[in-house]
């Protein structure tokens, strides 16, 4: 038997207990369908078969859970954090326990290849762990005095907080939101994205199963528009952390506002990559193709547009082209794949249909172009050329294995096609010439900047974006400060005057 039909028996056997009655929600640490009784199919993109029957919950499934979470906050809120922490860390063994299992999962839900999936089911348990740490001293605040007063500055935890998750990487990116918000003391009500929904249900048995109280995390599932909304306008979540796209994140803020909601958001980008002809080619190729087309492209931080100095834009891009046509596509379980097949037809449409978008914009299609195979939602990597900033695959976030190239003159020129788009997530510049890269990073509109470099992430520093990409900042302290609020207490320290009024 090869390594990939043994691999696709291992996820069959892993997935064996979801047959049990499919993904339902999990409320209050019961495994209960929605009241209504739908049902919605999540698929496997690797040839589009149903993997699993999916509960399809609608606002009173959403208030049962939002109640769960309530009921649950005064125990975990008051749970010493040196507790907490404790937990949190028994959660992270668990993680890196179960991580086979919990990637072998997430490759057939949503068509990401194993090479990445593995560290990203590992990197779950990183957050945890990271997260964890920090609960012992979350309260911290400072002391500040004067003559006549002393004021104590805490926080405390904000109180039951919705989380609602993308696609992409989905076991990873919710571990980002709710370690923090568990490490915090809020209590959670997590409402993962419909097309992948089936770690999400792992994640809150592998929490329970560590010691993580019942009804401090709460699943639900269900439909943006229906279970995500009630949950954006529920008065008892005091907040809402969303990762998707930016157009997602307009329609919370709205859904929010009468019940002013507190929001974070990490929303989509359309990052560059910007190429100096003084930089070290090689690196600057292997990281700019990595960028793109590692995890299906599908990566809020992928690197989706090429800026490459005009002197050596030719003879870059060539080596670009030849890179992504020898990346092997193919099941997402092979360990030998790099890209897999997009998590939807709905996005394999989306995705295929820039193709057409290019050739009529006048662009050159140097690599890919084209959907591969007849079953699946596989898309070859894609590399665009003669491409100007103006067009709309230069403009807008295609979220697949498709890049933008660009050529530019200068500093000046770099910085305008780079600034030019509606999002600011991230950005990547190569050179060699430290002036240049202070003058860059000083200049760029985005969130995060890598100079010589990939995406390397320090969980202790910012995470996210400017402009359309996003409100608020993830990792170090910043998550605390989301998922708690700041609080001042004066004491006096000798008698001082206060104003007798009527005398
Ligand atoms: P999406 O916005 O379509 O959906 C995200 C989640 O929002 C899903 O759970 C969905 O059900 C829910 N939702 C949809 N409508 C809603 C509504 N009206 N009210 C409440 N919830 C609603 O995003 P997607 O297509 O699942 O994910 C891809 C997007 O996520 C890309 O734009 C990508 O850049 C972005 N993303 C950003 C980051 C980041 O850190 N900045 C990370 C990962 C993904």
């Amino acid at each position: 038997m090869s390594v990939l039909d043994d691999n696709i028996q291992k996820a069959h056997a892993y997935m064996a207990p979801f047959r049990e009655g499919g993904v339902m929600n999990h409320i209050d640490g019961d495994i209960v369908p929605a009241i209504s009784g739908q049902w919605m199919d999540t698929i496997c993109p690797v040839d589009g078969s149903v993997l699993e029957q999916v509960t399809m919950s609608g606002p009173k499934d959403v208030d049962r859970a939002v109640a769960a979470a309530k009921a649950a906050f005064p125990g975990w809120s008051k749970t010493p954090g040196a507790e907490r922490r404790k937990i949190l860390i028994k959660v992270a063994e668990a993680i890196e326990a179960r991580a086979e299992e919990i990637a072998f999962i997430e490759c057939m839900d949503t068509g990401q290849a194993l090479r990445f999936m593995s560290k990203a089911a590992l990197r779950g348990a990183a957050n945890f762990r990271f997260f964890a740490d920090q609960a012992p001293h979350a309260e911290d605040g400072q002391v500040t005095r004067t003559p006549t007063q002393m004021n104590t500055t805490t926080r405390r935890p904000i109180g039951p907080v919705g989380v609602i998750t993308p696609w992409n990487t989905p076991f990873m990116l919710s571990t980002w939101k709710i370690a923090p918000a568990l490490a915090s003391g809020c209590t959670v009500v997590h409402k993962p994205a419909e097309f992948s929904p089936m770690t999400a249900k792992l994640l809150v048995e592998i929490a329970e199963s560590a010691g993580l109280p019942k009804g401090v995390l709460n699943v639900v599932n269900g439909l943006g528009e229906t279970a995500g909304k009630r949950l954006t306008e529920h008065p008892e979540i005091r907040a809402i952390a969303f990762v998707g796209e930016s157009r997602t994140g307009s329609m919370i803020m709205k859904q929010g506002a009468d019940t002013l909601k507190r929001v974070h958001f990490e929303l989509g980008g359309k990052n560059p990559v910007i190429v100096f002809d003084d930089a070290d080619m090689e690196r600057a190729l292997d990281a700019a193709t990595f960028m793109i087309y590692s995890l299906n492209g599908e990566r809020c931080t992928s690197s989706s547009r090429l800026l490459v100095q005009d002197t050596i834009y030719a003879e870059f891009t060539a080596k670009v082209a030849e890179v992504a046509k020898k990346i092997k596509i193919g099941h997402p379980l092979d360990p030998d794949t790099v890209v897999g097949p997009l998590i939807h037809p709905v996005h394999e449409k989306k995705v295929l249909s820039y193709f057409d978008t290019a050739s009529a914009e006048g662009a050159t299609i140097a690599a890919g172009g084209e959907k591969v195979g007849d079953t699946g939602c596989y898309v070859a990597p894609t590399l665009f050329t003669d491409a100007t900033s103006d067009m709309a695959i230069a403009q807008e976030e295609i979220f697949g294995p498709v890049l933008t190239a660009i050529p530019f003159r200068d500093e000046a020129h770099a910085l305008e096609i780079a600034n030019s788009v509606q999002y600011g997530l991230a950005a990547y510049v190569w050179t060699q010439d430290l002036d240049r890269a202070i003058h860059m990073t000083d200049n760029l509109e985005a969130g995060m900047m890598w100079v010589n470099s990939d995406n390397i992430r320090h969980l202790p520093t910012p995470f996210g974006g400017v402009k359309s990409s996003g409100i608020g900042r993830d990792g170090g302290d910043w998550s605390f400060d989301f998922y708690m609020e700041t609080v001042n207490v004066c004491f006096p320290r000798a008698p001082h005057k206060i104003p007798k009024l009527g005398a």
